[in-house]
């Protein structure tokens, strides 16, 4: 593109900048916690109105047949559409509207959207309202500057990302209103702190394992077999063979922080014999469950992961008497890397360093977010995160975003829709 159509662009997201801080702010005022998935209506309703003010086609998309579509809280997802002279290439971007409940710890409204100080605060604000208004803007920004695309550009707002997404972005790819093909390219403005390019995430794998015990009175042990011993030997053998073994699985993947370029494994709950608080019952537990998360790296692959648990709970069982066990697989997510030749990695780069005057960083996530959707789903490698606001506030109370970097994450949205979509008579 031209100089003189960057700089336009530019200058033109510096008028809107006063708008796009209110219109944050009016996003945050919407409380669209999840769980449950409160007032989505609402939130999608406000981002429908404010494409469809700004001249775009608008759609309404519920998701229908999922079950956490319900009448109490129903799942609607908003689309905008402007088309450009052709319909290819269609750049899409693509923010979630659900945040995470407020928890404890806030020293102002969760959903005032209060500015103050250079920054906008709220539930949600970083993760990623923000970027939502930067998409909606960089958009504008350019119908502003009286640039014409050649391809088309779509925004839009979708639900659940907080609880996998099936809804919300996973709901467009499952219809194809988001689907290789059809879509070129896919940015999502979650919080990377303005000048990171998120390329992806590691693998998920939550899954489930059960000891099987034999129940006997608790003043005769020796007469049962007790689940959570058995268990306490799975959780003894993970802490000193699996987990020290992480250390030498370090992924070329750039996950931030540093600490989670590991392969990782979390317990995330064990329960076992009678309930605690309940009145008790001299027993010897004959049932253990423990429910694990292990983040595996693109390296591992999912089998061999699996593999690893399958064989670790096999040794166990060889030198543990009469152990007994059953596994159950809960939620894979394959990991996910853009390709480094992908054209949105590329455009996101150069509008980072025109805007910013700095290299971007190339960062992956240590959790996953809609990415594993669009890749997974939708079929689409052209993808990546970038936007305003700092990853570790999200979710953190008294979250914020600054507001020069909403502000410079617009800019170099608007920039990276030019290289991405092409600019007529430039
Ligand atoms: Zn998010």
């Amino acid at each position: 593109m031209s100089a003189r159509t960057r700089d336009r662009v530019i200058d033109a997201v510096g008028e809107l900048a006063d708008e796009v801080v209110d219109f944050t702010s009016e996003l945050v005022r919407i409380p669209t916690v999840n769980p449950p998935g409160e007032h989505y209506v609402d939130c999608a309703r406000a981002i429908g109105d404010r494409l469809a003010s700004f001249g775009m086609e608008v759609e309404y998309h519920e998701a229908e047949g999922r079950p956490e579509h319900t009448r109490e809280h129903p799942r609607v997802n908003v689309v905008g559409t402007r088309e450009g002279s052709r319909p290819n290439p269609r750049v899409h971007l693509n923010g979630h509207f659900d945040v995470v409940p407020v928890g404890d710890g806030w020293t102002l409204d969760p959903f005032g959207g209060e500015v103050r100080d250079g920054k906008i605060y709220g539930r949600g604000v970083c993760d990623m309202k923000a970027g939502i208004a930067a998409a909606v803007y960089a958009v504008e920004a350019i119908r502003r500057a009286g640039v014409k695309l050649v391809g088309s550009v779509e925004v839009s707002g979708t639900v659940d990302e907080e609880s996998g997404g099936y809804a919300g972005m996973g709901y467009l790819a499952d219809i194809g209103r988001v689907a290789r093909g059809r879509t070129d390219a896919v940015i999502i403005p979650e919080p990377l702190n303005v000048d990171r390019i998120c390329i992806g995430h590691r693998g998920t794998w939550w899954f489930e394992v059960t000891t099987h015990g034999h129940i006997a009175h608790g003043s005769m042990p020796f007469l049962g077999t007790s689940a959570i011993e058995h268990m306490g030997a799975v959780l003894e053998t993970i802490r000193t063979d699996l987990i020290p073994s992480f250390q030498k699985r370090r992924t070329e993947v750039p996950v931030v922080p540093d600490a989670a370029r590991y392969a990782t494994l979390n317990v995330n709950a064990v329960h076992g014999g009678q309930p605690a608080g309940d009145v008790q019952s001299p027993c010897v537990a004959d049932r253990c469950t423990a429910t694990f998360d292990r983040r595996f790296l693109l390296e591992e692959g999912f089998e061999a992961t699996r593999q690893e648990i399958v064989d670790l709970l096999d040794e166990v069982a060889g030198r543990v008497p009469d152990f007994r066990y059953a596994m159950k697989d809960l939620m894979i997510i394959e990991p996910v890397r853009t390709p480094d030749d992908a054209s949105v990695v590329g455009a996101l780069g150069s509008a980072i360093a025109g805007v910013l005057g700095r290299e971007a960083e190339l960062v992956a996530s240590p959790g996953s977010y809609d990415h594993k959707h669009v890749y997974r789903k939708a079929g689409i490698d052209n993808c990546v995160a970038y936007g305003p606001g700092i990853l570790e506030l999200a979710h953190q109370p008294d979250e914020w975003c600054s507001i020069d970097d909403l502000v410079n994450a617009t800019r170099v949205l608007a920039l990276s829709i030019l290289d991405l979509a092409g600019v007529e008579g430039d």
